[in-house]
């Protein structure tokens, strides 16, 4: 006996295909539309199939599209949620080494707010935490983040130092780390000690082109930033170390030509270096009084045209890179179950304030009175009442219309801020999720699934 999954898309194509998308498992196939009947029929009633349709149930089966009658498929989303949530061996601290920045973004949500550098005994406190919290099952990520981190740079290296030293002592995985940087300090020898130090997973924002960007990232007495970073990046190329390097673009409506020349440049320099890679997203607020930046408001994409040209500028980046990479080694843009939205979910997780206090969610960092918790210098930690509001989530919560939602599984109720602020908290939406498909279809990205009848 077998049953439909009750995340289970079916899509017609132009090009006579049908296409069979699974959410909870993100199995995503092509099957020729004279299938289509079959497959409908199977999904409809699956007891009914005969011997002939066993190719096509055994690959349905496979794709998580029929499953077994007693798999409770929302008690199963909701595991790998709560999994995430409250498992302990994942430990994540996302240290703000510098709160202070050496860009002057008018629309940053921690520009003049503290401005601090993170205090010697917040780097010792969160070394003793972490001592305390960990076994040999535990697997340390350390987020470095500001700020701007690379002003902190050498408190950076002998933190992570003494942190590879512990784990070594105790014989623990090696930890993880990330770093969100502007790249505008990331000279090559910087770059090399943090590789040394063990940091290999880098993001460097742009915001959009090179005009735009040095509008809204400059320094503090105005002068462009975009070329010295670019030109670290290529400098960083010659490096000889496993590392990923994510250049993230933000855009507005009225840049689509430069985006593609950016685009079409990044691919010319960086495409045969698969440990770069480039993706795009829009700006959705700017919070700043800055005139000449209040006047790109109008630029500001909508959430649905923001997501139709961030999949049109991916598409555009596989296309390009495509001469240089092989289409499995780029980032796909098909929606994937994930156990969270955002680390902000899970509960041994915490954003270390420079001088101690503990934040969840990066855009409340610099608020003091947004504070979850604090750390104390024998790296205790206590969690302030505000903190429980962030242990609501939409199953304790019983928020129907996404329990209800056969997004669910990709987006477990999208970003916890805005559900607690009491706002939309959908990112993606069904027919959106259609076009991706279409689309990623058009572009050759999902297998056929092999459904030959004897
Ligand atoms: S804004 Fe939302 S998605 Fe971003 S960190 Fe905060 S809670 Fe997470
Ligand atoms: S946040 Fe929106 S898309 Fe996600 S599960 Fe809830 S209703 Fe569905």
């Amino acid at each position: 006996m077998l049953k439909a999954s009750q995340y289970n898309f079916l899509i017609e194509t132009a090009d006579n295909q049908l296409l069979l998308y699974n959410s909870r498992t993100s199995a995503f196939a092509a099957v020729p539309m004279e299938f289509s009947g079959d497959i409908q029929y199977l999904l409809a009633n699956p007891s009914r199939g005969t011997g002939k349709d066993e190719e096509i149930i055994g690959n349905l089966k496979a794709g998580g599209f029929l499953i077994k009658p007693d798999i409770d498929e929302l008690g199963e989303i909701r595991k790998v949620y709560d999994d995430y949530k409250n498992g302990g061996k994942k430990i994540i601290l996302t240290m703000l080494a510098s709160e202070a920045c050496n860009f002057n973004c008018p629309y940053c949500f921690t520009y003049d707010k503290r401005g601090l550098s993170m205090a010697p005994w917040v780097y010792n406190a969160a070394l003793e935490y972490l001592q305390k919290s960990v076994n040999m099952e535990s697997q340390i990520k350390i987020n470095w983040f500001g700020g701007e981190p690379t002003l902190a740079h050498d408190n950076i290296i002998s933190f992570s130092n003494r942190l590879n030293q512990l784990a070594s002592e105790r014989k623990l995985k090696k930890p993880l780390y990330t770093m969100v940087t502007n790249g505008y300090l990331m000279t090559v020898d910087k770059f090399e000690s943090y590789i040394g130090a063990g940091i290999n997973i880098f993001q460097i924002t742009l915001d959009g082109p090179e005009a735009f960007h040095n509008k809204t990232r400059s320094l503090p007495d105005g002068r462009e930033t975009f070329r010295t970073i670019w030109n670290n990046l290529v400098a960083i190329k010659s490096v000889k170390a496993k590392f990923e390097m994510s250049i993230r673009v933000n855009f507005l409506t009225d840049m689509r030509q430069e985006i593609y020349a950016l685009t079409d440049e990044f691919a010319s320099v960086f495409g045969a270096d698969e440990r770069f890679g480039i993706y795009f997203r829009p700006v959705y607020n700017f919070e700043t009084k800055r005139q000449n930046i209040c006047t790109m408001k109008d630029s500001i994409c909508s959430m649905a045209e923001g997501l139709q040209m961030q999949l049109e500028y991916d598409l555009h980046a596989m296309d390009v890179l495509s001469k240089y990479r092989k289409k499995s080694t780029m980032p796909n843009p098909i929606p994937r179950a994930i156990p969270a939205w955002c680390e902000t979910e899970k509960k041994s997780s915490w954003i270390v304030g420079a001088d101690g206090l503990l934040f969840k969610c990066d855009t409340y960092i610099g608020q003091k009175e947004q504070a979850a918790g604090k750390i104390n210098m024998a790296g205790e930690i206590e969690r302030f009442q505000s903190a429980y509001k962030w242990d609501t989530d939409i199953y304790s919560a019983e928020i129907e219309k996404c329990i209800k939602c056969k997004l669910l599984p990709l987006c477990q109720g999208g970003c916890p801020r805005l559900r607690m602020d009491g706002k939309k908290s959908c990112h993606l939406n069904e027919p959106y999720l259609k076009e991706i498909l279409l689309k990623a279809h058009a572009a050759h990205m999902n297998p056929q699934l092999n459904v030959q009848n004897n």
